[in-house]
């Protein structure tokens, strides 16, 4: 076959029209190369590449029209030649996530991928509340490191998130996530909360502030706050974990996670005390914090063990991946502070969630709307397939 027939019809979706245009091309000597098929708001869109006989392309574009109309769809034929299509190089999938999502920041995106060389072959909606997401597929020999930083400054002016990853297995393959917990999986800073309880609230505040914008070093602001704790009855503990409140998305990301056959670890400069009662009803496989020393029922203002920093951090994430046994390629690892930047750097895919300027900057991806579940979308996840695992869980 020497020739091909692009046919593509678009109109009000409704039931039959691939098989009645397929089912007319039965009994004549036309072979399926391509096609594909979109539907938005019940409008149909579909696109069949044909290999066609030279002398035949007018036979089947007649017939392709016929159908068209008695389906009553719009109809578009384009005849070619049917050259061998170089396989695609570099492909990359760029997630682009919106709250919401203005054309402007969209246009200005594509606008930078195509001027530096990539083409997108395929745009899939992902989700659509409570953020807007969608996956821009292309592909280029251009350098994706490149792109992903220049993405991620436009990002920054345009007010939606941006992820630029690798298309292929590995992607598929992620099998660890790890994440922080204060500011990541639970809304609060769990020291504040102790802090207050110790009537400490100001100056610890004030520490842990200038801690996370990397302006002090980790391990001593934590012995410093810690020690303001001296004194504090045991039982302030439970009442702290009984305050926090988890982040919304957080326990829609570890269900689905774990569904995905994910490892779910956790991993803070906060403390074990708070971490484990909070994150109970959450299915987590490992986690890794600081212990707080307790003597005759009070804390005595001292840490047990090593401090969990940020070479702690990323040391955990080493940890767990080797015991579970993941390539460092193929884990997340989610976290908003300075002490997160290591550990978001050794990860196959470091997201910023919310996070201090400082570790926007220097992270892959970053997130800045409010809903943990969020990440999914950076997996290409769909909102779709996850109340789908929902209510399938329900039924059963
Ligand atoms: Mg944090």
């Amino acid at each position: 076959m020497d020739g091909t027939l692009l046919a593509i019809l678009s109109g009000r979706d409704r039931p039959g029209v691939t098989t009645a245009l397929l089912d007319s091309l039965r009994h004549t000597r036309t072979v399926v190369l391509d096609m594909e098929q979109l539907v938005v708001r019940g409008r149909l869109i579909l696109a069949v590449l044909l290999g066609v006989g030279a002398h035949d392309v007018g036979d089947v574009r007649a017939i392709v029209h016929e159908v068209a109309v008695r389906v009553g769809m719009e109809v578009e034929t384009v005849p070619g030649a049917n050259e061998v299509v170089a396989a695609r190089r570099g492909r990359i999938h760029v997630t682009v996530i919106g709250s919401p999502l203005p054309p402007g920041a969209v246009a200005d995106l594509t606008w930078e991928l195509a001027d530096r060389g990539w083409n997108i072959d395929r745009i899939r909606r992902i989700a659509s509340y409570p953020v807007t997401a969608v996956i821009f597929e292309a592909s280029g020999d251009e350098d994706v490191v490149g792109l992903r930083r220049a993405l991620a400054e436009r990002s920054r002016v345009l007010s939606v998130d941006v992820a630029v990853q690798h298309a292929g297995l590995d992607r598929r393959g992620q099998r660890l996530i790890v994440m922080d917990v204060d500011s990541t999986v639970i809304q609060d800073e769990a020291i504040n909360l102790l802090a207050a309880a110790a009537g400490q609230a100001d100056a610890v505040a004030q520490i842990t502030e200038e801690a996370m914008h990397g302006d002090l070093d980790f391990a001593e602001s934590l012995r410093l706050r810690v020690a303001a704790l001296e004194g504090l009855p045991e039982s302030a503990l439970a009442e702290v974990a009984q305050a926090v409140t988890l982040t919304p998305g957080a326990r829609t990301l570890c269900r689905t996670l774990k569904r995905l056959g994910f490892h779910v670890c956790l991993v803070s400069g906060g403390f074990e005390e708070v971490v484990v009662p909070v994150t109970s009803g959450l299915d987590i496989d490992r986690i890794r914090a600081n212990r707080l020393e307790v003597v005759d029922g009070r804390l005595t203002g001292r840490v047990v063990g090593d401090i969990v920093d940020r070479v702690g951090k990323r040391r955990a994430l080493e940890d767990f991946a080797a015991e579970l046994g993941v390539p460092l390629s193929r884990t997340i690892a989610v976290g908003d502070g300075a002490n997160d930047l290591d550990m978001l750097e050794a990860a196959g895919l470091g997201v910023a969630f919310n996070a201090k300027p400082a570790v926007r900057a220097a992270a892959d991806t970053s997130l800045s709307v409010p809903y943990l579940d969020s990440v999914l979308f950076l997996l290409g996840v769909t909102r779709e397939e996850i109340e789908e695992a929902d209510a399938a869980d329900v039924s059963r």
